[in-house]
């Protein structure tokens, strides 16, 4: 659990592109510790990385080599490059794309030893809101595989469970909607209409508000906008 308040080189800051304001930086390393302590309370463990590069290391040094690992959803662990360095380092990845056969792809998955996915959303008290409609991703966050690793951007933190639904709503179901294609009123209107489309992504609402197994849950807060 790191708690680094150095104005902190931004993934964003390379040469030519738009700096994080230092004062945004700031905010993101004191509430991330807000984040953390709720965490901890509830029997997960939370963590701030100050770059992308700092969230990959903090992410491996949590995953030990010839882990089976295995993900879902996990655009915000693609994005920091950690999907690449699983692939290219010595781990049994499970790649879902790769099977034919998506259930047995999924049965592989619960029994993997880590788990990598992002979240819809994160309360600052440490509250975990994530939707689904194939549910392969709450179930494997509620129960499966040994570990489970979220990569999480601080654009994820909400005031409350309330601010949380409806972030994973209004802002990462219809994105994820029309990223995959749905038919879906919210893919049309950009906000959630609380369909019963047969294409609603909002099937299960997975509540993570405690974990019974200690070290099964990690948590990675980012200094970054990250995934939907
Ligand atoms: S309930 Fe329907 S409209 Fe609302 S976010 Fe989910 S899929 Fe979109």
């Amino acid at each position: 659990m790191t708690f680094d308040l150095r104005p902190a080189r931004n993934p964003l800051s390379m040469e030519g592109e738009k700096t994080m304001n230092e004062n945004i930086i700031k905010r993101n390393a004191l509430l991330a510790q807000k984040v953390i302590k709720g965490l901890e309370s509830r029997n997960m463990s939370g963590y701030y990385a100050a770059t992308r590069e700092e969230a990959v290391a903090l992410a491996l040094s949590l995953i030990p080599e010839g882990s089976s690992v295995t993900m879902g959803g996990a655009m915000s662990a693609h994005e920091i490059g950690l999907v690449e360095a699983i692939k290219n380092g010595n781990y049994h990845f499970i790649d879902r794309d790769a099977y034919a056969d998506k259930r047995e792809a999924m049965l592989l998955s619960y029994d993997a030893d880590v788990f990598l996915c992002g979240a819809n959303a994160i309360t600052q008290d440490g509250v975990m809101i994530n939707i689904d409609g194939n549910a392969n991703r709450v179930s494997a966050i509620a129960q499966g595989p040994k570990k489970v690793v979220f990569i999480v951007g601080m654009n994820k933190v909400c005031d409350d469970v309330d601010g949380a639904i409806k972030r994973a709503r209004n802002v990462a179901a219809p994105i994820n909607a029309q990223r995959f294609g749905l038919s879906t009123p919210c893919a049309k209107t950009g906000s959630c209409m609380n369909c019963k489309s047969p294409d609603t992504i909002c099937c299960q609402i997975l509540v993570t508000r405690f974990s019974r197994h200690k070290d099964r849950i990690h948590v990675i807060l980012v200094n970054d906008t990250l995934g939907f």
